[in-house]
Order: structure tokens, then C-alpha cells, then sequence
């Protein structure tokens, strides 16, 4: 099936290798054209008679869903979050929550396609490097295809609940000296070298399946495009492939406008904001990333210099948030509307909160926010910052004195 074929991001070259995963000739980062001749003849309910999900979308992804890989990605909620919309006092507030996908993160909606791919190339063994999500969600693919999968995680950085999936799913876990940088230089050696498949997101199939997340925006939304969508930034792969995903729809027709897309960084690991606020179009790496949204600790992004595209394009911004905001984010989530997010996830709600206290976001707007992953992640770092539990002695009066303070 060749509906699509990979071309250098930076010169345009076709790239006939399906190994490689930079440009031969000048070592751009590497994308998928679709061609989409044959889309443009439907129309979005033509689509409706799959389940919601990645792979209602084939006609825009660049493998065949006859032999697909899948343990039912997507089809996450959109939920109208009425107690956040009056915190961050806009129009319509919604949350896209991610963390509802079968390993708990939007990274499954890459995997399927990529280990699908993996699978059409008769890879022996599948790798990446990771904060966590990645690894755990490979893991679980690999397992589901019954290919060898090896994963490179940062020593001693990654939050326990995924370190537990990678484990569990049965992966060979590989821990690296140094940070997720180090990790993903180990891992691209390997690839080089043809040891593994290497299904980072420098691998041009997976942001193919992470634009679904938009579409699927799109489908819950009935089409009305909203005025913004903000979404945590650290490798810079999921706002590139939002932003792809946009494009694709105004290609085939099905929508007129972009909503402004804003990548929303740690203060700590904040190179795209940076970048942003210079008005450049490359970034500057940032040495020590530090934040304890682990997901988006990431000083060298690979896709950064699409995200700013996606930025520019769009008409978006892009901003930081500290660690302090990003936690009460993410409390403000729970205990408002129920919805526990891993802190990176918060960054979005924060990063909202913050550009319409600046005046960055208006009262009138319909803004989107992307919560990519799963509170249960990191429950260490939820414990950290609540109350303790209150000691309390097997007694009616005891716990009725508790309860009126
Ligand atoms: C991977 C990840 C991110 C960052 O996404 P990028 O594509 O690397 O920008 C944010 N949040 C969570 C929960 C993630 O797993
Ligand atoms: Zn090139």
C-alpha cells in the first residue's frame, strides 16, 4: 500500500531506507508526505463507521490497518471542564485526556503504527530510549506483535509506574548512565548499526499515529474548530503532529481555520519557549534539564524546530510554567473535575491558567487543553505534595472531629 512516502524535513530528498532515520544525504529530520487525492472525495462522517480511535483514520496514516497492531489506542474523552473554564475564566475549556489510553499515555497512538510498521519491515528487535512513557508503551506493542523490544531509560529517572509496565510488559530494560539525551545517543548507535528498529519519535511513522489525537479532537468537536489547543512540549514530536494533522485537514477540505497552537514547557527544560520568545526559528539545547514533570525533561528536542513551525504557523505561543504551578495544576484537575494527571500533563491547565492571567489568552476563547498522560504514572510525586494521611483512632467521635476542621 503506498499512499505516503518518507522525504527529508530539511531538503526534500526522498529516503528509500526504511532503516535509517535521519536524511543520508544531509541528516535532516525525516517526515511522511501522505498523498491524500482520494480523501478528498469524503467526507468526516464517511469515517464514522469505525469505532472512535486511531485507526478510524487510516485514510491518513501511512501503513494498512488489515495487519495492524493494536490494543484499542484513542478514542480518549473530551470532557467539558465547566470548574476550570470559570478558574481560568474563558469561554469553553476542554480536556483531551490522554491518559485513558491502554498504557496510560497519547504515546500508544504512535506505537501502534510504528511497531505496525516495525512489523511490515520483519523487525527482529524494536528500541527506544525514554522518560518512561515511551518505553512503557513499546513495551506493551512489541509484546501484543511478539517482537524482541529493548528500552533505554535515563538511571534512575523515570517514575515508578512506568518503569513497572516496561518490566512487566516484558521488555529488556536497559538503565543509562546519564540523562534521556545520553539514553537516546546509546540507542541511535544501536539503530545506526542496524541492531534494532529504532521507534523514537525521530521515527517518522509515530507522529503519523499521534495526529489522531487531533482528528479525533476534531470528530468530538463536530468539526467547530476551536480558537486554541495547548498541549506540554519535551521532545516537540506530539505538537508537530497536531499541527500535521491540521494541515492534512485543510489539504482534504474539512476545515478553513487553525486553531493557535501553544507548547507549554518547565521553566527548567525550556528550550522551544526560549526560542519562542526571541522570535527564532531554531533553539538553543538546554545542558541540565530540571523539572519534576519528568515526561517533559528533555534539554535537546528532537522535533524543536518543527514545534516552533507549528507554532509560528499557527499563530500560537509558547510559554513556561515552574514546577509550583504545574503541581497545583494538576491538584486543580483532581479535585475540580476529577481527572488525575501526571505532571507534565498539568503544564497545559497551567500554562492556560498563566497566559490568561497575562492577557496571552482571551476571555472569549475556546481553548483545548491536551493532558497527555495518566496520574497513576508518578504516584510518588502525588504523595510528595499532599497532606499525609490523618492518623486517626477506630472511634465515631474521633473520625466526626476530623471531619468538621
Ligand atoms: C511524551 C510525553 C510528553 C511530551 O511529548 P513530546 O512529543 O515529547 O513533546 C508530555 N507528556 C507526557 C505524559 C508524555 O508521555
Ligand atoms: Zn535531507
Amino acid at each position: 500500500m503506498m499512499n505516503h512516502k518518507v522525504i527529508c524535513w530539511d531538503c526534500g530528498a526522498t529516503v528509500e531506507d526504511p532503516f535509517v532515520s535521519i536524511c543520508p544525504r544531509c541528516g535532516g529530520l525525516l517526515t511522511v508526505k501522505m498523498d491524500l487525492e482520494k480523501v478528498k472525495e469524503k467526507k468526516p462522517a464517511d469515517l464514522r463507521k469505525e469505532p472512535l480511535g486511531v485507526w478510524r483514520y487510516s485514510d491518513f496514516l501511512p501503513v494498512d490497518p488489515a495487519h495492524k497492531i493494536s490494543i484499542q489506542e484513542g478514542g480518549t474523552p473530551l470532557y467539558k471542564t465547566e470548574a476550570l473554564a470559570e478558574q481560568a475564566s474563558v469561554k469553553e475549556m476542554f480536556v483531551k485526556f490522554e491518559g485513558l489510553n491502554p498504557t496510560g499515555s497519547f504515546k500508544d497512538r504512535g506505537m501502534t503504527v510504528g511497531v505496525t510498521r516495525a512489523k511490515e519491515l520483519d523487525a527482529k528487535v524494536v528500541g527506544c530510549a525514554s522518560t518512561g512513557n515511551t518505553s512503557a508503551s513499546l513495551a506493551a506493542y512489541a509484546a501484543k506483535a511478539g517482537i524482541k523490544c529493548a528500552v533505554f531509560l535515563p538511571s534512575g529517572k523515570v517514575a515508578a509506574g512506568k518503569l513497572a509496565q516496561a518490566l512487566f510488559y516484558g521488555a529488556k530494560v536497559l538503565s543509562v548512565d546519564g540523562n534521556f539525551d545520553d539514553a537516546l545517543a546509546l540507542a541511535r548507535k544501536m539503530a545506526d548499526e542496524k541492531k534494532i528498529y529504532l521507534l523514537n519519535s525521530i521515527n517518522p511513522y509515530r507522529p503519523e499515529g499521534q495526529k489522531s489525537v487531533l482528528f479525533e479532537i476534531m470528530d468530538q468537536l463536530e468539526y467547530g474548530v476551536p480558537d486554541r489547543i495547548v498541549l506540554p512540549v519535551g521532545n516537540a514530536a506530539n505538537i508537530w503532529a497536531v499541527y500535521k494533522a491540521l494541515t492534512e485537514l485543510e489539504e482534504v477540505g474539512w476545515i478553513d481555520k487553525m486553531p493557535m497552537l501553544t507548547g507549554i514547557q518547565a521553566e527548567g527544560s525550556s528550550p522551544v519557549a526560549k526560542a519562542f520568545s526571541s522570535h527564532e526559528e531554531d533553539f538553543v539545547p538546554v545542558e541540565n534539564p530540571e523539572t519534576l514533570a519528568t515526561a517533559i525533561r528533555i534539554g535537546n528536542p528532537v522535533s524543536g524546530r518543527k514545534a516552533l513551525m507549528a507554532i509560528y504557523g499557527t499563530g500560537g505561543y509558547s510559554a513556561t510554567v515552574t514546577d509550583e504551578e504545574i503541581v497545583s495544576a494538576q491538584k486543580l484537575t483532581a479535585r475540580r473535575e476529577g481527572v488525575f494527571v501526571e505532571p507534565a500533563s498539568a503544564a497545559s491547565v497551567a500554562g492556560i491558567l498563566k497566559l490568561r492571567e497575562q492577557g496571552i489568552i482571551d476571555r472569549d476563547e475556546r481553548v483545548v487543553a491536551i493532558c497527555t498522560g495518566n496520574g497513576l504514572k508518578d504516584p510518588d510525586t502525588a504523595v510528595k505534595y499532599s497532606e499525609p494521611p490523618i492518623k486517626c483512632a477506630n472511634s465515631v467521635a474521633e473520625v466526626e472531629k476530623i471531619l468538621s476542621r
